[in-house]
């Protein structure tokens, strides 16, 4: 293991300085592990109040727990053994059982507002200077004096030795790193989410809903042609969430969230299992959420390598892969690393090494969540067995980033002073 690992360096300590762009998961994440790396560290948000969406596998919870959150953490989430999945006729076809904890680590699925929460404090405690209602408007660098900034809405200049912009999904800072508008394009599916309190609802009171919060927390999943529902209890059975993923053609609008109508919602159950229609109408409100999908851009950092992107701005998830948050969390995690093995002279050279290290990684765990997608959402009701449970791989779940960005940067870094920068390429 690197000497440096899990070094912890007194604020500032290295000289370094950060604007960080947006306090989403990736934002937040990025500002913790640089001030625990001796980077000083300002973030930007543009809104008062902050909502984010996203659960935690245990290759982000791993880090987390490092920080010390673990105890707040599992004391708001759900702690679920298995999923237990049916086709739409409600018929079992497949229990999978989760290891707890699942490669050294417990996964984090909560109320997203809340496991955010947690972050945020944290990054308050460590004295990182956050900024809510500062929305960025340009950015710019200067080759030269090897600086880059942010100027904001409300006329104030930032500036540093570099800017992350962790912007998510509509990223403005996208134009500005690749030099032209990335258009997403419609995926063909939406989502309707909702989020509500089980004994407020009635859930305990009804036959049909109320197996989700007796036993304390259980995950149910149903599956049908073109699409799928994941039901979860948290909090010991009084949290009830739901997503239900189905087909939606709607053409690409400037907004792509909205309130959901639960008549439309309940169209999509009929004529399946009672349970369904019973827990998904006790949602007092919910989302609707069009999903966007964005072809991997070519590159994440900027001409000067003082501006770039990390998380949904860099690379956008579909929800079905479960891993949006995880992987905007280990992005910012393995660039406060290579920023503390590169130094404040060689700052381009982090951004720059830390792209390759990331790149091929995040395409593959994308890929992963459409993959199980289409596997559900093909499925026949008669379909049983092991193929049809969430892929856990090992590369994936049981991987550490901020080992990994320790054991692997010399050598990455290395080949790009040997042979020049060049953009990242995928097998
Ligand atoms: C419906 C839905 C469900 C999902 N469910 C899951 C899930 O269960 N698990 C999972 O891992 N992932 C999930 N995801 C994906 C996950 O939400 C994202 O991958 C994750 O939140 C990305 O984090 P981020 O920090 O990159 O971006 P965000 O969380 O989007 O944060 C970006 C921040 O930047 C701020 N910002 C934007 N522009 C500016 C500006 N100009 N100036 C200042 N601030 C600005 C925004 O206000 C925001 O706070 C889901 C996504 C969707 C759409």
């Amino acid at each position: 293991m690197h000497p440096e690992f899990e070094r912890i360096a007194p604020p500032g300590s290295t000289g370094i300085k950060i604007v960080i762009v947006g306090a989403g998961y990736g934002g937040l994440a990025c500002a913790i592990e640089c001030t625990r790396k001796g980077h000083e560290v300002i973030v930007l948000e543009k809104v008062k109040e902050l909502k984010i969406q996203g659960s935690l596998g245990p290759n982000a919870s791993r880090i987390l727990a490092r920080w010390g959150l673990h105890d707040r953490l599992w004391s708001i989430c759900g702690h679920h053994h298995g999923l237990t999945l049916h086709n739409y006729l409600g018929e079992q076809i497949r229990y999978q059982e989760f290891e707890l904890p699942s490669f050294g680590a417990y996964p984090y699925n909560g109320h997203r507002a809340e496991i955010h929460q947690v972050l945020y404090e944290y990054a308050e405690s460590l004295g990182v200077q956050i900024k809510l209602g500062e929305e960025v408007e340009t950015y710019w660098e200067d080759a030269e004096r090897g600086v880059s900034g942010v100027t904001t809405t409300n006329g104030e200049v930032y500036e540093a030795d570099l800017v992350v912009a962790s912007d998510g999904v509509r990223s403005p800072a996208r134009k500005y790193v690749l030099g032209y508008t990335d258009t997403p394009r419609p995926s063909g599916y939406a989502v309707y989410r909702a989020w509500f309190d089980a004994a407020e609802q009635g859930i305990d009171n009804d036959p049909l809903t109320s197996f989700f919060c007796v036993n304390g927390d259980v995950l149910y999943g149903w599956i049908g042609q073109d699409v799928h529902m994941l039901t979860a209890s948290s909090k010991n059975g009084k949290s009830i969430s739901w997503v239900i993923t189905h087909r939606d053609d709607t053409p690409l609008q400037d907004q792509w969230s909205f309130p959901g109508e639960m008549a439309d919602v309940l169209k999509i159950v009929e004529g399946w299992d009672p349970r369904c229609a019973a827990v998904l109408s006790k949602a007092p409100t919910c989302t609707d959420w069009k999903l966007i999908i964005h072809d991997p851009l070519p590159t994440w950092i900027s001409k000067v390598s003082r501006t770039m992107l990390i998380g949904d701005a860099a690379h956008p998830f579909l929800p079905t892969s479960i891993q949006g948050a995880s992987q905007a969390i280990e992005d910012g995690v393995t660039l406060a690393v290579a920023l503390q093995l590169a130094g404040k002279q060689s700052v381009p050279l982090a951004v720059r090494t830390w792209e390759h290290i990331r790149y091929q990684r995040v395409r593959d765990a994308q890929l992963m969540g459409e993959s199980t997608r289409d596997k559900w959402h093909q499925a026949k009701p008669d379909d049983r067995g092991e193929h049809l449970d969430l892929p856990r791989p090992a590369w994936l779940f049981g991987f550490d980033a901020e080992a990994h960005a320790y054991s692997v940067y010399g050598d990455v870094a290395k080949k790009m002073e040997e042979e020049g920068y060049q953009l990242p390429v995928l097998s």
